[in-house]
């Protein structure tokens, strides 16, 4: 057997090995469960546990955790062992179904945006047998949802799962029409693309704000950055490689099929792309993956950054949400097939996701805001913060001709002739990808390429997931009271696409024309996190979370306090930290540069140079003074920003203060600094600058 089939999967409980483990009838009752979402009674998790626990105990795991991901957005476990003592001083190894089944976490240290203190403290978790439980440093993990002694959500997990619910329950009625009986479920598949940078360890930790803040605070450009393209596509250098190579095994061993690996664009940044799987497995996959990321980076003298933005003038990082539907038949729903122009039920789901982004474009801003995210979105390359969705010449003008009412389907010479549809041409198109879209259909799926590289993509999933089940609902309730199907079909996708297609734009979405193109649509552009949170409890959008059962108001309203919260909290970190290397690092070492520079001017008097001969040490120490000045100024101004929203109790006014107020500042003392990064000797300065962090892996 080759290397990777020997080990791929090896610590998982996946289908295989329940499949060999378990009684027939036990697997078939969890297979149901997995593909249908029946319900599973406490004998099947009784057997289901018993055979976790032979299989964990085989492969050495001594402890159980249930794996669960609280808002902080990583995830969170608390071990048990399997030991039980017998009684007469001996052990037996136990687990039972009601153990697999809830465990009761102590819950009070993770952020509940005040729904916990309403109540009571406990927390529960749920086993989701729709994830694989797996094995990590002998301790068998149960992937779990999170909610309170209520059952509100207290996680990512839980609105995932619901919002899968509501588009099966969507899309299956849709699909019902269609005459498609034999679907049994439909769910959203996710490939999520990973990107990272890899810096050494040595000159990580050299530097406070990257220990602190995950990304660098301070740092002059480099004579050379990424201007020469040299790096996408690149050589992988042999660090680099057996760093993917050790990655690459831990993620087989999960379960985990990474695909490509390559360098990005900017200097020491690469990506790392999955398989696709359900976009509950695929969420779960993730968060599994950025800890190994990091976990294997330092076996290599290396830290993987996972930051948005970790370098300043230099391409940030994203995690592009690849997302389709796919039917328990194996079908892919957004496959145009040979003739789209003819596939209706290809137009209708093409359809449902113009329109759920369209009608809710800030709940998809919503889902990827964040202070690390805010200074990547309308960044050098990602997405700007407009959403808009790119489909390619030939879907947009079959798009246009149906809604021009024109024949698209009979007159095949004429469609061609139009420049649509022949799957040649049509093939050509979707993978001559228009990398400047937020939101790009890529052939066979969508590709949301906002979400930040270090968040979980459970939030992108579950707002696409819910969004799009609305759609759906409202295109299920036309059509069922049809008498003839094609004919409603055809004028319902042409209304679609006539009352949305403002939010489609195929052209440069970095261009500045298109700030005030899409301004001129009506097409929002919210530029930060503070922008983009108020909006989360609109009525609008309150009313679909709770229509479609994955929030109620209650929890809408927390899930918005804590994503203010952490802002907040960023931000304040952040400034801490700028202050402190301000203050600490950076204006003492210019002070003592100056005092090299001026011993040099009176070692020059004492050898008896003219005052001309010093004018050099002069003019550089009048600038470095002024500048240092300036520096020293804007922390005072930081310092006192600091002490004022510190004092604000309204925490909409709190967040707004950081974005308008604070994050200016900070912008001015980085300025300041830089310049005097550019005036000192390299030497003296306190810590490792741009070109080493960023060359020297
Ligand atoms: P490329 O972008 O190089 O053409 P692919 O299109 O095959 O590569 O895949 C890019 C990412 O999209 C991968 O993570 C892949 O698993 C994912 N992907 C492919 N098909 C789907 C799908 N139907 N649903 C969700 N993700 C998908
Ligand atoms: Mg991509």
């Amino acid at each position: 057997m080759d290397k990777i089939s020997s080990i791929f999967g090896s610590l998982v409980f996946n289908d295989a090995v329940m499949k060999e483990r378990l009684p027939k009838d036990i697997y078939k009752a969890l297979k149901r469960n997995m593909e249908e979402g029946t319900n599973l009674s406490l004998e099947v998790a009784n057997t289901v546990a018993t055979a976790m626990k032979n299989w964990a105990l085989e492969k050495g795991a001594t402890h159980f955790t249930h794996w669960f991901q609280p808002m902080t957005g990583i995830t969170a476990e608390k071990h048990d062992s399997f030991l039980t003592p017998t009684g007469d001083g001996g052990v037996i190894m136990e687990f039972s179904g009601k153990e697999l089944i809830k465990g009761e976490p102590d819950a009070s240290s993770f952020p509940s945006g005040g729904i916990r203190a309403t109540f009571e403290a406990r927390g529960y978790t749920n086993w989701d047998p729709s994830s694989f439980a797996f094995i990590k440093e002998h301790t068998l993990c149960i992937p779990t949802a999170f909610c309170s002694y209520h059952g509100e959500a207290l996680d990512k997990k839980t609105p995932l799962l619901r919002s899968m619910e509501a588009l099966n329950i969507q899309a299956l009625r849709v699909l019902r029409l269609f005459g498609q009986y034999e679907v049994q479920r439909v769910v959203s598949t996710i490939g999520a693309e990973q990107e990272y940078f890899l810096i050494n360890k040595d000159l990580f930790d050299k530097r406070k704000d990257l220990i602190y803040c995950g990304r660098t605070l301070f740092g002059a450009k480099p004579p050379k950055n990424q201007e020469l393209d040299d790096h996408y596509f690149g050589a992988i250098k042999p660090r680099v490689s057996a760093y993917m190579e050790e990655l690459d095994e831990e993620l087989w061993k999960l379960g985990i099929y990474v695909k490509t690996e390559h360098n990005e664009v900017a200097p020491s940044q690469h990506e790392l792309a999955p398989v696709f799987t359900t976009s509950n497995i695929a969420t779960d996959q993730n968060q599994m993956t950025m800890e190994l990321m990091k976990k294997v980076a330092s076996n290599h003298g290396l830290v993987c950054l996972l930051h948005e933005k970790p370098f300043a003038g230099i391409n940030g990082s994203g995690k592009h949400v690849n997302w389709s539907l796919s039917t328990s038949t194996g079908e892919n729903l957004l496959k145009p097939g040979k003739n789209p122009g003819s596939n209706l039920r290809f137009l209708l789901f093409l359809c449902a996701v113009i329109k759920a982004v369209d009608e809710y474009q800030d709940l998809l801003r919503i889902s990827v805001a964040s202070a690390g995210n805010d200074h990547r979105l309308g960044g050098n390359e990602a997405p700007p913060a407009i959403i808009s969705m790119f489909i390619g010449e030939d879907l947009e003008a079959l798009l246009n001709a149906i809604e021009r009412g024109e024949d698209y389907t009979e007159n095949q010479d004429r469609t061609m002739n139009m420049g649509i549809s022949v799957l040649s041409q049509f093939k050509r198109d979707t993978t001559d990808r228009n990398r400047t879209s937020p939101f790009a259909f890529t052939g066979n799926k969508f590709e949301f390429r906002m979400p930040g590289s270090g968040a979980s993509i459970a939030c992108p999933s579950y707002m696409l997931n819910v969004t799009v089940a609305e759609s759906l609902r409202q295109f299920a309730d036309i059509l069922e009271q049809s008498k003839d199907m094609e004919a409603s079909l055809k004028t319902l996708i042409k209304h679609t696409v006539a009352k949305h297609k403002r939010i489609i734009f195929n052209g440069n979405n970095y261009a500045e024309e298109w700030i005030a193109m899409a301004e001129s649509r009506g097409l929002l552009n919210l530029k930060s996190t503070v922008d983009a949170l108020p909006l989360f409890t609109s009525e609008k959008n309150l009313r679909l979370l709770k229509q479609h059962g994955i929030f109620t108001e209650v929890e809408v309203r927390a899930r918005q306090e804590i994503l203010l919260r952490e802002y907040c909290n960023v931000l304040n970190i952040e400034a801490l930290t700028m202050t402190d290397m301000a203050n600490r690092s950076i204006l003492p070492a210019v002070s003592a540069y100056i005092k090299t520079l001026s011993d040099t001017a009176l070692g020059k008097k004492e050898l008896g140079l003219e005052e001309k001969a010093c004018e050099l040490e002069k003019e550089w120490i009048t600038n470095l003074s002024s500048i240092s000045q300036s520096l020293y100024r804007a922390v005072h101004e930081l310092d006192n920003a600091l002490i004022e929203v510190n004092a604000l109790e309204d925490l909409f006014a709190t967040a707004e203060y950081y974005s308008k107020i604070v994050l200016p500042v900070m912008r001015e003392i980085r300025i300041a600094a830089d310049t005097l990064e550019t005036m000192t000797a390299s030497d003296s300065w306190p810590f490792p600058a741009y070109g080493e962090l960023l060359f020297s892996v």
